[in-house]
């Protein structure tokens, strides 16, 4: 990571610079909490014009719209046209970030903070830590490398980043470091059970019975290396239609799915329009579901990746189930 080239780019701006920072669309608890955590760090160092933004929809999703730092969003389309520095949150490729991408070659300068193993390299200082829990976690480093303290607001961005990402601190990522930097983020003085509940506890009753009607159409299906079930399910525009939801109460979803004790790999796919859907996949290790999203066109990581698929639900679940068996087949072979 090129710290030094990424503390200089920001130290040699003037106070009235336009930085603008972009996270990947659909954005999630990290690309958020990171982004505007970050933002409301640099607006505390005396930087005035600093813009967030993501490409497509502008909504901030219902969970993530207390959010502190969220007056430094603007729509993509209001967004500065030619910053005078760039720096991209959590996306592994260019192609994550729509419409923005323009903005990489605008600006004089685009720092890239992300911890995908299948980022692209895209961006002029690559800050990317493959084994990070969290964008969040490179974030606060730049921001301490930077001298900017820590204050409730911060905080209370990059912990949101940083629950989302390690499902509340259980995922192996979850390292002695990762508790410590939750330590810190704590003694600002900001209520973990306050944000918890409101970023993963709270969805309407109409998302309860949503659910309901969704996880009752799950399939387990076997996998042809045998012993290595996979189980997906649908949610399709109609479903929000009927109880009358957003997308956004689909996304725990993919939680209840991955229970699934008979299954190594799991799966919801949400459909966006037509015949395109939105691809979750989760692994409990013995594949790495990032292969699978890469070869069917996106990315992600080992344990929990994504892309867009094409077709039915039930081909676009019998593309990731081909392609399972080639993985298990092949981590087989190898012993
Ligand atoms: P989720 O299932 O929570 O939407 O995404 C899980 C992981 O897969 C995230 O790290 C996310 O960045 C990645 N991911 C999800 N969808 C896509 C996609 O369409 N393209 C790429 N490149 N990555 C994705
Ligand atoms: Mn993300
Ligand atoms: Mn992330």
């Amino acid at each position: 990571a090129d710290w030094a080239a990424a503390v200089d780019a920001v130290r040699r701006l003037a106070p009235d610079a336009r930085v603008l920072l972009i996270c990947h669309v659909n954005p999630d608890g990290d690309a958020l909490g990171s982004m505007l955590g970050f933002g409301l760090g640099l607006r505390r160092s005396g930087l005035r014009r600093v813009q967030a933004t993501f490409p497509g929809p502008p909504e901030v999703p219902e969970p993530f719209r207390e959010l502190p730092g969220l007056e430094l969003l603007v729509p993509a389309t209001e967004a500065y046209p030619d910053p005078d520095l760039v720096v991209c949150f959590d996306a592994a490729s260019e192609s994550r970030l729509g419409e923005l991408v323009d903005r990489l070659d605008t600006a004089p300068v685009a720092v890239v903070l992300d911890h995908h193993a299948s980022n692209t390299g895209f961006g002029d200082v690559l800050l990317v830590q493959p084994g990070a829990a969290a964008t969040s976690v490179v974030a606060e480093e730049l921001l301490r490398r930077l001298g900017v303290p820590l204050d409730a607001g911060i905080a209370e961005c990059l912990y949101v980043a940083l629950a989302t990402d390690t499902g509340s601190f259980r995922f192996d990522a979850t390292t002695p470091e990762v508790h410590r930097l939750a330590a810190r983020l704590l003694a600002t003085g900001i209520r973990p059970g306050d944000i918890s509940r409101r970023i993963f506890d709270t969805r309407p009753f109409g998302a309860v019975r949503l659910h309901a009607d969704v996880l009752a159409r799950t399939c387990l299906e076997p996998t042809a290396a045998g012993g290595h079930g996979f189980v997906w399910t649908y949610a399709t525009l109609d479903d929000l239609a009927r109880h009358d939801q957003q997308p956004w109460v689909l996304e725990p979803l993919i939680d209840s799915v991955r229970c699934t004790a008979e299954a190594d790999v799991s799966c919801v796919l949400k459909q966006i329009a037509g015949d395109a859907w939105a691809v979750s996949l989760r692994s409990k290790g013995a594949v790495d579901v990032s292969l699978v999203a890469v070869t069917l066109g996106g990315g992600g990581h080992r344990f929990a990746a994504g892309f867009t698929g094409q077709g039915t639900a039930a081909e676009v679940a019998g593309r990731i189930r081909n392609t399972l068996d080639v993985a298990l087949i092949n981590r087989d072979d190898r012993g």
